[in-house]
């Protein structure tokens, strides 16, 4: 099944529950417009490569299309819409006035010189910028795309329009107009969730509460500094070379040494007798209380799902667990907490940096955690009251809770 086929999977399952209007539903699952693009890019040889570039705009019902861009050897079409589609809901789940919409560029940025990677920035900004802007279509990082980044787009949109528009794209540095909170807002807004759900459902003292992390970039570096902090024992983390089990708990700054200094999270672990080394396929199944999923989407599948024996899974990344394995899950009794509540903080930082840049006034660190934690509690307590009225599973009652907004709007609106 494509990750397309996953989220209309999704759709049709909650709006089975729900009696959706079939013709929302029908709306919901076909994007408003997709783009491919060409990025030509002189190369430091000179010579000329082509890249694929694309940007999917998924609905634009409730406010300005919002959503990643990937730079990724493996991204296509099929991927880039499943996460437009999912930001739409995403945006409704903790109802900010926003749509969804996702890009990508099938690239490998490490075989990439910086200037290289620029030069195709910028020219993939261009193919797009009709496209897009702070009242259109506003995107921001994701895998394998940064600060810096952004700081392109900005420079090209800006110049193509004659004038400064930082609102173009959010998850900028502080210094252009980014804002307080964005670096850790994904990772921020999962705790705020995940002590909510622990509030609930916890069974243990934080002390005791086990957390594994898959995952160990942004989203999964900093929900695991966050967690430390706050006393919960991180005994597992994995990057893409593998991963690094400690029963006894491990700190993640350490982890973080190792993987500046070697390359990966487990380079200087190993001789330490209460860790092992293990492969990306042994750390999603060890044992623990909370697994954390903050690499890709497909993670956990109906191959692995009956081995994991965490009983929380919080879904940083989007898609990390497929409809086959949700249902497995489901029957397990774990509680899956979704990407589409789970890593929300990110884009309603997103949302606060859009709002700064449009009135030009900047908020304090503060300032900016109070509004999200406001917003985040809110958006969960809205899943668990659909989880308990239809009796469903947390993704269900999120996509319920989104798509009852996303109903109204579209209804209020009509023209079709
Ligand atoms: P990132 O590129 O910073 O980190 C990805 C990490 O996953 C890296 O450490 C990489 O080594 C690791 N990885 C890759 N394959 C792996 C594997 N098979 N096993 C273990 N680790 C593996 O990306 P990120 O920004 O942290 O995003 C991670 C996920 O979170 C993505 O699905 C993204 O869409 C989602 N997400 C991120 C944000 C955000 O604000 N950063 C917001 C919403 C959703």
């Amino acid at each position: 099944m494509s990750l397309f086929e996953n989220t209309l999977t999704q759709i049709q399952k909650a709006a089975k529950l729900m009696k959706l209007d079939p013709n929302v539903e029908t709306v919901l699952s076909n994007p408003d417009r997709i783009l491919e693009v060409s990025v030509p890019v002189k190369m430091d040889n000179g010579a000329i490569r082509i890249f694929r570039g694309f940007r999917v705009q998924h609905n634009n019902v409730r406010g300005p299309y919002k959503g990643g861009i990937r730079y990724h050897p493996q991204v296509d079409m099929d991927e880039v819409k499943a996460l437009a589609t999912w930001m739409t809901i995403k945006c409704a789940v903790v109802n900010i006035p926003l749509g969804g919409g996702k890009g990508g560029v099938i690239v490998d940025p490490k075989e990439l010189s910086l200037r290289e990677l620029e030069r195709m920035t910028r020219r993939y900004t261009m193919a797009i910028s009709n496209f897009i802007g702070p009242d259109i279509d506003v995107p921001a990082p994701d895998v394998y795309t940064n600060p810096q980044i952004m700081a392109w787009i900005v420079d090209e949109y800006s110049k193509i329009h004659g004038k400064n528009i930082p609102g173009v794209v959010t998850g900028k540095s502080i210094a252009i107009g980014g804002s307080q909170g964005r670096e850790d807002a994904t990772s921020q807004g999962g705790v705020y969730v995940l002590e909510e759900v622990l509030k609930q459902y916890g069974k243990k003292d934080v002390k005791d509460t086990r957390v594994i992390i898959q995952g160990f970039g942004n989203a999964g570096s900093h929900v695991a500094r966050m967690l430390h902090a706050k006393g919960f024992k991180i005994i597992g983390v994995s990057d893409s070379k593998g991963a690094l089990y400690c029963k006894d708990g491990l700190n993640p700054a350490d982890a973080m040494t190792c993987k500046i200094e070697g390359g990966s999270v487990g380079e200087c672990y190993g001789s330490g007798e209460a860790c092992e080394m293990m492969t990306n396929e042994q750390i999603l199944v060890a044992d623990c209380d909370i697994l954390i999923l903050s690499a890709l989407e497909n993670q956990i599948t109906a191959a692995n799902a009956a081995q994991v024996k965490a009983g929380i899974i919080l879904e940083l990344a989007n898609g990390p667990v497929n409809p086959e394995a949700d249902e497995i899950l489901e029957g397990m009794g774990v509680k899956v907490i979704p990407d589409i509540l789970a890593n929300a903080g990110g884009v309603t930082v997103s949302y606060f940096e859009l709002v700064q840049n449009n009135m030009n006034y900047y908020w304090t660190a503060e300032e900016v955690q109070t509004k999200l934690k406001t917003i985040m509690v809110a958006a969960w307590q809205s899943v668990h009251d659909n989880s308990l009225k239809f009796d469903t599973s947390f993704r269900a009652a999120a996509y319920i809770s989104a798509m009852r907004r996303l109903e109204e709007a579209i209804k209020m609106r009509g023209g079709y």
